[in-house]
């Protein structure tokens, strides 16, 4: 088996982490630009922040045999500092036309405020504009109403259904999102939002398609492993592997697109001496 991760914060992992991820099988991964925290309280932050996941990232991950992609947006919760949006806002597309960035996102709702939701129409223009899909966080709090009126402002901005997934989707509103003709993401945690014992009802109840699974680990308490683990869960509960092999492989490349993803053929190689080296060896790294 081999797995894409479509929705990881590499940037707050290890480089053990990494390690561990190649040797279960992870060969790709999109990391979403998201709130990191702490409060940013200048717009220069995000902009070294987002070139980090850019090229940074993109080059420790490749050390370790893992194709790393992004995608580039201002994440709802700090769409609510307006001044501070505003100056983001207008220096996004420099940054979302940038190679490897395959997605607009995280965009969505974080309070539900009007504030997050005139960010996230903007955004939305942007990414039509600029021919990229759209990766959409739903709120934790108050997740139907939210993903309802997520969906209902895209729906009326005219987006194609097909290149949108709505993210962090639970029992509450997968069939919701699936009816209408969107992506359902799921995130699996080791104990908040989707356990794998919950995303397996999911899988037997709705099958694959239009389905992604990722584990959005971060700096909170995840496990960048939870992709190989979910599926040797499901394998215990009877899923068979080639439509395992599909729905953790396949399925992001047909929602990123094969094109625009652009993974190396045959996938990376891990090179230990890279790898060793990594600190030296990027770019801006002191030697020591
Ligand atoms: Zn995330």
């Amino acid at each position: 088996m081999k797995y894409f991760d479509p929705h990881i914060h590499c940037l707050s992992r290890t480089t053990d982490d990494y390690e561990n991820m190649f040797l279960a099988g992870v060969r790709a991964v999109v990391e979403p630009a998201f709130w990191m925290g702490q409060p940013r309280t200048y717009a220069g932050t995000f902009f070294d922040y987002f070139l980090s996941i850019i090229e940074f990232e993109r080059t420790r991950a490749s050390d370790f045999g893992i194709t790393h992609r992004c995608t580039i947006g201002l994440n709802p919760k700090e769409a609510n500092d307006e001044k501070l949006a505003d100056e983001v806002l207008e220096r996004l597309p420099e940054f979302m036309t940038r190679e490897g960035v395959v997605a607009a996102g995280e965009l969505g709702f974080d309070s539900i405020t009007p504030a997050e939701e005139r960010a996230l129409r903007i955004q939305v223009e942007m990414a039509i504009k600029l021919d990229l899909a759209i990766m959409v966080h739903t709120p934790h709090r108050d997740k139907y109403r939210g993903t309802v009126l997520l969906m209902d402002i895209l729906d009326e901005m005219g987006v194609d259904r097909n290149r949108c997934v709505i993210d962090h989707s639970t029992e509450e509103t997968t069939k919701l999102i699936l009816d209408r003709g969107y992506w359902a993401g799921h995130t699996v945690y080791p104990q908040t939002k989707l356990t794998p014992e919950r995303f397996a009802n999911l899988y037997h109840e709705f099958g694959i398609e239009r389905m992604t699974l990722n584990t959005s680990a971060d700096w909170g308490k995840s496990d960048p492993l939870l992709l190989p683990k979910t599926c040797a869960y499901l394998e215990r509960r009877g899923a068979d592997r080639a439509t395992l092999q599909k729905l953790v492989w396949d399925n992001p490349i047909q929602f990123y697109g094969a094109e625009k993803l652009a993974l190396p053929a045959g996938c990376e190689p891990f090179d230990p001496i890279a790898a060793e080296a990594t600190h030296s060896k990027l770019p801006g790294a002191a030697t020591h």
